[in-house]
């Protein structure tokens, strides 16, 4: 069967299996990951590694740091503007979907927030235009989300803007080729590209650490402090550290991201013109910004939903309905997802319509 889970999400079958393999006794340490110090020589190496594999991965420079988070995604929606507020007053944010909206909601409780564009009017199926967008130059920085895990809206070119800009790439790390020295800091949940739920991917530029080294925040907050204690304030979420590291290595032996990138974009191609050359299926994104990674799409016959989904279940297909809080369907096409999965989501929506479309 393929899983089409939007999060947490399926996840490479070899690292399950090697990850299976060396449950009950990693390394010959004679423990699991699980049972081992955080503080250990074992552990520390795991984590060095993942450090490395992503650092290569990514080619980001010796000016940022790597940090393991906790907490989520949703909680760095809040400890973001908590650390880095401090001198600056405001901080500018582009809503773009429902991921964006709920960033703002939080930044709000920490700073006075900019929506420097925002494309809610038109049901955020686009981006706003750089050249109208309100930046404030004083501002701390300017928050993105490239992709719309929900809404299934990608955007790769960055605004033009000395503010230091901080995304949200939760559900589109790893999938495509970034520059991160354009970005002053990169975070992304685990549970989509990464590995397991229980830790969030954190890479920041070293000089706005300096912001926030402040006594104010909670030390367990503090992306300076955790900077300091290589992510080991405390105990760190270690099998989901370990976990990350399998799948890093198992995209290094792909070819990188380069690589899954033209897997990603012919997966994504097929599956839009599938949609595209159908009567029964559509999807209302701004074709020039559909996200390679979330697929929605609608049923020309609402009534018709049901059905699909429970046939597509029956037929190994798992996953497809789409948020709760929009409905339809969604075929989330991570890197973990092979073509054949896509073909087969495709073989069944077009058997789908040849029995049920009008
Ligand atoms: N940001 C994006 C783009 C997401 O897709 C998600 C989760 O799906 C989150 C943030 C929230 O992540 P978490 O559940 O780890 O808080």
């Amino acid at each position: 069967s393929f899983n089409f889970c939007s999060g947490p999400a399926a996840l490479p079958e070899a690292v399950l299996k090697k990850a299976q393999a060396e449950l009950l006794n990693w390394h010959g340490a004679g423990v699991s990951v699980m049972e081992m110090s955080h503080r250990s020589s074992e552990f520390t190496s795991i984590l060095e590694s993942a450090k490395a594999r992503l650092t290569r991965l990514l080619d980001i420079p010796d000016n940022y740091e790597i940090l393991f988070v906790q907490g989520g995604a949703s909680t760095l929606f809040a400890q973001i503007p908590a650390n880095f507020v401090t001198d600056h007053k405001t901080v500018c944010y582009l809503d773009t979907g429902a991921w964006s909206a709920k960033a703002i909601k939080e930044a709000k409780k920490y700073a006075d927030v900019i929506v420097s564009g925002s494309t809610k009017e038109q049901n955020y199926t686009t981006v706003p235009s750089w050249e109208e967008l309100n930046l404030d130059p004083n501002a701390a920085y300017l928050h993105i989300t490239p992709n719309e895990t929900i809404g299934g809206l990608e955007f790769d070119d960055l605004p033009e803007t000395d503010l230091p800009i901080i995304a949200d790439l939760s559900s589109t790390i790893l999938s495509r080729s970034i520059d991160v020295s354009k970005y002053g800091m990169i975070y992304a949940g685990a549970q989509k590209n990464v590995g397991p739920a229980g830790v969030v991917i954190c890479i920041v530029r070293k000089d706005l650490l300096e912001r926030s080294d402040n006594e104010a925040l909670p030390s367990t907050w503090s992306f300076a402090n955790l900077a300091k204690n290589n992510s080991m304030i405390n105990t760190p979420p270690t099998f989901a550290i370990y976990l990350a590291d399998l799948v890093f290595e198992w995209l290094e032996a792909l070819g990188g991201v380069e690589a899954i990138e033209k897997v990603n974009e012919q997966k994504a191609a097929r599956l839009y013109k599938a949609i595209d050359g159908s009567k029964l299926y559509s999807n209302p994104i701004d074709v020039a910004y559909r996200s390679r990674m979330n697929v929605p799409f609608v049923l020309a016959d609402e009534s018709l939903e049901q059905t699909f989904l429970a046939e597509s279940e029956a037929a190994g297909l798992r996953t497809l309905a789409g948020h709760r809080s929009v409905g339809g369907m969604r075929a989330s096409i991570y890197n973990a997802m092979p073509v054949e999965g896509v073909e087969a989501l495709i073989e069944f929506m077009r058997d789908f319509e040849s029995r049920y479309g009008a």
